[in-house]
């Protein structure tokens, strides 16, 4: 299917066309048809699949059809996304479809100056692309006012929730006036996700680009089961020994994050951090040297990648698994992207079993396990013992894995026979 055959003008084709977008993806061919006759969507579809597009080519060419004066109190879209770096991604891709036509489009994230995002609301807005905290801000500093918004558009809605941005949800909605058209898109899908989308949408379409919580499906997916303390030296092997030139590496802790950067750096292997403590300009720098091909390896949290997108991604690892299985889909999302083939490599501990088992479980596929001959984990016994022994660490939650008391060896030893079980019921599980 064409974008020319969906009523787009000329001018957007030919800048698609420079993109390099001929046909229009699955979550486009699903979504435009709908949000170009004015109704709301509720889109299951993950980074990678070319929502953004699906999204905001219908709003673009609604604000060209049909032009009204150009103020800051005449915003016609608002974008609300959970990172700085989405909400720049997302403005970046709108100002490239809309290079040949007049469309104005700002950005406005926490971590700049807003002295500089007031100049640009100043002068007039018509899509503004947001983080939601910085938004308030200047909500409440007068600086932008959705009285006559046209197009509400929730990117990464689940990760919003998961960051706890409820509140300001809430707040942002009570600046706008009436019901502007009102798309929510989401990776996955919770009861939380369900009831926000009934609070916001009103009749809205459903689309659903893969099965709920599911993962691409050009992704290919391989587990190296490896002791902790054997992780960094694997990935060097890998990345050495497989050639792989292009790596996005998740690890759940900043700390880890740098040694691991160390420690590739040392293995001669270019690489580069993104993590919450960089500032943004580092972060945008460790991207852009990623991006070009500069650095081999960019080495990130959760928190800082999440929704970036780059281009033809190769290889994304797992070098921690993440605490939320629903993290898994998120963090694979940046490979395979597009109708790519992608690689999705995870490192599971003894201790990270379970969250493996939960991951099949949500993506309802068996992951095959590839053992690299002189990385085989030390048997059970010996974890137990080595995990006694460790210091205890918290997760996102401030649960904590390893205190030393009686109490909490037992309930690592009944952990230990529910992985057990769990494992032997995992093969069963449909290859
Ligand atoms: P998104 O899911 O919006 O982050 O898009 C993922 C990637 O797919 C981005 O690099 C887009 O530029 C690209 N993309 C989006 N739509 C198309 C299309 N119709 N044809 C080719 N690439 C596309």
């Amino acid at each position: 299917m064409s974008f020319l055959s969906q009523g787009f003008s000329p001018d957007i084709v030919r800048a698609l066309t420079e993109c390099g977008y001929e046909k229009l993806t699955p979550v486009q061919q699903q979504a435009i048809p709908h949000a170009r006759r004015g109704q709301d969507i509720l889109a299951h579809a993950q980074t990678g699949t070319g929502k953004t597009a699906a999204f905001s080519l219908p709003i673009i060419q609604q604000i060209i059809d049909e032009p009204k004066p150009r103020s800051r109190a005449n915003v016609r879209a608002l974008i609300l996304a959970p990172t700085r770096e989405l909400v720049d991604q997302i403005s970046k891709n709108i100002e490239s479809y809309t290079q040949y036509i007049d469309v104005n489009v700002v950005a406005v994230f926490g971590g700049a100056k807003m002295s500089s995002q007031e100049r640009k609301l100043e002068k007039g807005v018509d899509v503004l692309v947001a983080t939601p905290g910085r938004l308030i801000e200047h909500m409440e500093l007068g600086n932008v006012s959705f009285a006559n918004l046209d197009f509400l558009v929730f990117d990464e809605a689940d990760r919003m929730l998961d960051m706890g941005f409820i509140g300001a949800i809430r707040t942002i909605m009570s600046g706008v006036v009436g019901h502007p058209q009102t798309m929510l898109f989401s990776a996955t899908s919770s009861p939380q996700m369900n009831a926000l989308a009934q609070d916001l949408l009103r009749k809205p379409k459903r689309v659903i680009v893969n099965a709920e919580n599911s993962t691409a499906e050009t992704v290919a997916h391989v587990v190296y089961p490896v002791d902790e303390d054997r992780k960094r030296e694997l990935l060097s092997e890998l990345i050495g020994r497989k050639n792989w030139q292009q790596v996005l590496v998740f690890v759940n802790y900043k700390e880890t994050a740098n040694e691991v950067v160390k420690e590739l750096k040392l293995d001669g292997i270019n690489a580069v951090l993104c993590h919450g403590d960089k500032a943004q300009s580092a972060r945008r720098r460790a991207l852009e040297e990623f991006k070009s091909g500069k650095a081999r390896v960019m080495v990130a949290t959760e928190v800082a990648a999440r929704g970036l997108d780059i281009q033809g991604l190769p290889h994304v690892v797992n070098y921690d698994m993440p605490f939320l299985a629903e993290d898994y889909v998120h963090r694979i999302g940046r490979t395979g992207r597009a109708g790519q083939q992608g690689h999705a490599v995870s490192f599971v501990s003894r201790e990270e079993e379970l969250t493996l088992v939960q991951i099949e479980n949500l993506i309802q596929q068996r992951i095959k396990r590839v053992q690299l001959a002189g990385y085989e984990p030390a048997n059970r016994d010996a974890l137990l013992v080595k995990m006694q022994s460790k210091p205890a660490y918290k997760d996102r939650q401030g649960r904590t894995n390893n205190a030393d008391d009686q109490g909490n060896a037992e309930r690592r030893l009944r952990l230990m026979r529910a992985i057990k079980n769990k494992s032997s019921k995992t093969t069963r599980l449909k290859k």
